[in-house]
């Protein structure tokens, strides 16, 4: 497995050099080819592998588009059965209630405050979002250059470490349409990072939520920029929080 990490870290560098000596400028090499075990491993846990094809950026495995899941996550032999997959990308009941999100890009804090709180104002929902400017926070929310957006997913209980964006790609959109579109990108990465996938693509879902629904603040975005939804969270959205994070530990999903 370290060695998988190894192969991936110097492929990123070799293209990295390759990058620069053509004067383009990349973070995210998009080659390297994808061991079977990580496809397989993904496959397992419900994400698409096909329609968006999986790349492996020196951050994690790009999955589905914007979704960052590390090999070890991938890989981890603790997930064995696919009922399990779903508690692991959850956070735990007790580290929900209070999630702190530092947001280090100034130009967009007024659209992450709203992005959380669409997400803090659903009634029987115990997870909270909370924005501070510590060092120590939960969840980071960092600048990445031509990056529409990723996230982490949470991890053995834990919150998404980070999510990236760069809002300058949404900067050709006129007013309102830019902070409409950029406002519901972060509520959508928000939504990875505390533990939902893809809505329109998901093979294992919450229960008692729609397989579909042509709103969800979830569905994954295949057209450009410009056809991004602007949203808010749609009842199924909030059901479905309230079912991972309800304000009862006994009956919520989240353990
Ligand atoms: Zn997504």
């Amino acid at each position: 497995m370290k060695n998988l990490k190894i192969f991936a870290v110097l492929a990123i560098a070799l293209l990295m050099v390759q990058c620069q000596e053509d004067g383009i400028q990349t973070t995210e090499q998009e080659t390297a080819a994808v061991p079977e075990a990580i496809i397989e491993g993904l496959k397992a846990m419900g994400l698409d592998t096909e329609t968006k094809e999986v790349v492996a950026t020196e951050r994690g495995y790009l999955v589905e588009g914007d979704m960052l899941i590390d090999a070890e996550t991938i890989l981890d032999p603790a997930r064995k059965s696919s009922k399990h997959e779903r508690l692991f990308n959850i956070i735990s009941c007790r580290n929900s209630k209070d999630i702190t999100v530092n947001n280090t890009i100034p130009g967009i804090n007024d659209e992450v405050i709203s992005a959380i709180s669409d997400w803090n104002s659903i009634f029987n929902s115990d997870l909270k979002l909370r924005l501070v400017s510590s060092n120590n926070a939960d969840l980071f929310i960092s600048f990445d250059a031509r990056n529409q957006g990723s996230s982490f997913l949470p991890n053995n209980g834990n919150p998404a470490t980070d999510i990236f964006i760069d809002p300058t790609l949404y900067d050709f959109l006129d007013e309102p349409r830019r902070t409409l579109i950029l406002t519901f990108v972060l509520k959508h990465e928000i939504g990875h990072a505390i533990g939902f996938f893809h809505t329109n693509e998901d093979f294992i879902r919450i229960p008692g939520t729609p397989f579909r629904e042509a709103a969800s603040v979830m569905n994954s975005q295949s057209s450009g920029i410009e056809g991004f939804q602007t949203n808010n969270l749609t009842t199924a959205d909030r059901r479905a929080l309230t079912l991972l994070y309800g304000r009862d530990d006994a009956t919520s999903i989240c353990e």
